[in-house]
């Protein structure tokens, strides 16, 4: 049981399944580490399959009763989460910066986007209603009841592990579900233990949220093909969401999915754009958390008359950033989250240099901490502007009109965020209105997250939306319920 005093929270060596933490019974470990210095953060046995059978259980168990609540209850709820968020920020804050490795600058935005959707969330029990339907049947009268879609399965990653694993299990459970949720590997706390202590301290109910931390090998597929869970809302790399989509309509039952996937998002800069304005957004919206955001700019489009003078400023604003430790209050770039990313950025600055693009700022990689670099004269056939970058590399792209670049935006098999900068709103909407994705930004960054706004994607970014009425639909079911008050003329 968690202590509700002020204390700080503890034993995040254990799972959390049908309201008590236990150990994992898996033979494998999960050594958590802080990817700035190597730090051991905490050991985790792995759960086995036979626990996360046991979450299910529970989830289905809890569930039933959870939904017959009223919706004060369910709500209030919610606002002890809140209430718990404010007092503890700075214990969340510390998490993710020696967690995930984000700076305190994206850690505190974190905080407060995993806040605004739980107060937001908590508005969801009073918002669940029905609609009553003309017939053309005589006598009869048609309702459409809105009801929670029962046990939820959570798949979240390691970049927002605190929000983007809150966005999916505050709707959800202020809605009536259950959960249960696995958290990526590398953020097992931030990504999951932690809200389970949150919300355990808030007094849910036990079995409504399990959190399962296992190796994918023994439990990764069967979180998807179990037969309990009715949605798997899943946030993560689209290789992986495709398999999950497959794995998703193989089983016994169909599920039902929400997938927010990879982007490759473009940054267009068109010729009358304020340059001052749009440099400070390009670097903020590339290089926050190290560029590693599903939403950061993945490329940066440029109309050609302004480009060289764009390109000078961004090369100078960028030259100032502070890189290193994340828990300096100045630091705009921590370290890479692992390993394997850091190799893929190694070979991503390889690839650049061997595919012509011209490196206009680099620097040495020091342990996980990668410098921000910068290429030009990127060109639509190189590495750089076709694949998901996530890390603090940059290329910039020569459009040689609005057409052109527009073109540009859209070729990618991609469709998340996007953005445009120009002094005419009539050119700004008619450009955002060109582009095929969820999301464009005109005059800000792509990097936008609000708790009341569609997010989402389209192409391979995914499919579904969270926050506001769309994830409520997402995470409910309708049922449509007619009554005949009269007998019917049936023809035989
Ligand atoms: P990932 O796909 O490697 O992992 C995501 C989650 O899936 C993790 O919890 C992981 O353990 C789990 N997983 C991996 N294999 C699995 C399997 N076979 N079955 C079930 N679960 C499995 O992604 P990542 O590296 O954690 O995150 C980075 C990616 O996520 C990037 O591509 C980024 O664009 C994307 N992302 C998208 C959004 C969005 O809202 N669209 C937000 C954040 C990140």
């Amino acid at each position: 049981m968690t202590d509700i005093t002020n204390n700080t929270y503890s034993d995040f060596h254990l799972q959390y399944i049908a309201g008590s933490w236990q150990a994992g019974q898996d033979d494998s470990v999960n050594t958590n580490t802080n990817p700035y210095n190597g730090d051991t953060l905490v050991e985790i046995q792995q759960a086995t399959a036979t626990q996360l059978d046991e979450a299910y259980k529970a989830a289905t168990a809890a569930q039933k009763q959870w939904a017959q609540k009223l919706p004060a209850e369910r709500a209030g709820l919610l606002y002890k989460v809140v209430e718990i968020l404010d007092k503890r920020q700075d214990e969340i804050v510390d998490w993710l910066i020696k967690e995930s490795g984000s700076t305190r600058i994206k850690a505190t935005v974190e905080w407060s986007t995993a806040r605004a959707i739980t107060l937001e969330a908590a508005g969801f029990p009073n918002r669940l209603h029905g609609e009553i339907r003309p017939s053309n049947t005589p006598g009869k009268e048609n309702f459409v009841y809105r009801e929670p879609i029962g046990v939820i399965a959570v798949i979240s990653p390691w970049n927002f592990p605190f929000h983007l694993t809150q966005r999916s299990i505050a709707p959800a459970l202020a809605l009536g579900n259950a959960v249960v949720l696995k958290p990526a590997s590398d953020t097992p706390v931030t990504g999951g233990l932690l809200l389970a202590k949150i919300f355990e301290e808030a007094g849910l109910p036990k079995g409504l949220l399990n959190v399962v931390v296992g190796a994918g090998s023994e439990i990764g597929d069967a979180i998807v093909t179990h037969d309990t869970p009715s949605l798997i809302s899943f946030t993560g790399s689209t290789p992986v969401g495709k398999h999950i989509g497959e794995l998703a309509h193989s089983g016994d039952y169909i599920k039902q999915l929400a997938l927010e996937l990879g982007g490759n998002n473009p940054f267009v800069v068109l010729k009358d754009a304020d340059i001052d304005n749009a440099v400070k957004a390009a670097v903020f919206g590339k290089f926050l958390h190290q560029g590693q955001i599903c939403i950061a700019i993945n490329r940066i489009i440029v109309e050609d008359e302004i480009y060289d003078e764009f390109v000078e400023r961004f090369h100078q604003h960028v030259k100032t950033l502070k890189f290193g430790d994340p828990s300096a209050d100045d630091t705009a770039i921590g370290p890479i989250i692992n390993e394997k990313q850091l190799k893929s950025l190694k070979d991503k600055i390889a690839t650049a240099q061997q595919q012509g693009a011209k490196m206009l700022l680099s620097g040495e990689i020091e342990g996980q901490v990668v410098p921000p670099h910068i290429f030009t004269d990127v060109t639509a056939d190189m590495e750089l502007f076709r694949k998901e970058i996530f890390g603090p590399l940059v290329g910039i792209i020569r459009a040689k009109d609005e057409a052109e670049a527009l073109e540009l935006a859209n070729d990618t098999e991609y469709g998340l965020s996007s953005s445009v900068f120009t002094a005419d709103m009539e050119k700004g909407l008619r450009f955002a209105r060109g582009i095929r994705a969820g999301m464009t930004h005109i005059n800000d960054i792509t990097v936008n997250d609000e708790s009341n706004a569609p997010f989402g994607g389209e192409k391979n970014s995914g499919i579904g939306r969270f926050n506001g009425e769309w994830v409520l639909e997402e995470m409910t079911r309708v049922h449509w319920v007619s009554y005949q008050h009269k007998p019917r003329d049936y023809a035989f």
